[in-house]
């Protein structure tokens, strides 16, 4: 039987997705959230995680005490960042615990990475259509979760936690696995030049990663752009795994910014090692 690479559970009235090849190795709480069974009203029916989207912040803190009770940890210890699409990632410890858990004021700022090396920490980071990437590194026991929207694509944020990891854990990328989780696909993004001029000044082969679509318009594939990334610093391909569900076209299941219009709510990728 063909194993699947990206599945689907439902826990305490909570459905959400995981990676199996992360999954398997034991160290590790995860998974991505879907729209659906939270308490939201529209438009950020219903299970927006995000505080900063307009929505009303007890809707998204009982949602958020939904999926804590859903994977197993204490809202009161989440930790939770002010995502910036920049390429600041921080290792986080246990002094952390409880930043942004309740509310946006308090969490980290200006960070879209973060490394847990201390078991008990459960993380969570906010997405409609950026791209969730998990970089598991089992023999340090260490993992890194990333924002990665187009700018922090173009500027390398899934490389700057490689980099991060070696630093702080001493990381070999060959033992990496990686999840690339749902955002929107090469199907459904559409850029012009203000993402084209940056991608084709940061990388000379840009064009492996668009499909030229009219004019000054092209598709651009923010999943091959990171995986690509990946394997230059040394991760093994057959470690990454990417989901291949487009936000845009499951925004029945998901959340999407640009199917949306801009006004709507956050699925989110948490993390925790246990
Ligand atoms: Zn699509």
């Amino acid at each position: 039987m063909k194993r699947e690479k990206f599945m689907m559970r439902e826990e305490k009235g909570v459905r959400y997705f995981f990676f199996p090849h992360l999954e398997e190795t034991g160290l590790i709480i995860h998974g991505i959230t879907t729209r659906h069974q939270g308490v939201s009203q529209p438009p950020y029916d219903s299970l927006n995680l995000a505080f900063h989207t307009g929505d009303d912040p007890e809707a998204v803190r009982q949602n958020r005490k939904l999926v804590s009770q859903a994977f197993g940890f204490d809202l009161a210890d989440l930790v939770s960042c002010q995502q910036v699409h920049g390429t600041e990632v921080l290792k986080i410890d246990a002094r952390y615990k409880g930043c942004g858990a309740l509310e946006y004021g308090n969490s980290i700022a200006d960070t879209d990475g973060l490394i847990l090396v201390e078991p008990g920490i459960p993380i969570m980071m906010c997405y409609a259509d950026c791209v969730p990437v998990f970089i598991l590194d089992p023999k340090n026991k260490a993992v890194c979760l990333c924002h990665a929207g187009w700018k922090g694509s173009v500027n390398g944020i899934v490389v700057k936690g490689i980099e991060t990891m070696k630093q702080k854990v001493n990381t070999n990328p060959e033992d990496c696995l990686v999840g690339i989780g749902p955002s929107i696909g090469p199907c459904c993004y559409e850029v012009d030049k203000n993402v084209i001029d940056p991608l084709s000044k940061n990388f000379p082969n840009w064009a492996r990663f668009v499909k030229h679509r009219k004019q000054d318009r092209w598709m651009l594939d923010l999943w091959e752009l990171n995986r690509w990334q990946l394997l230059q610093v040394g991760v093994k391909d057959k470690n990454i795994v990417i989901s291949g569900m487009c936000t845009s076209c499951w925004q029945e299941l998901f959340f999407s910014h640009r199917a949306s219009g801009g006004r709507t709510g956050r699925i989110a990728a948490v993390c925790m090692l246990k």
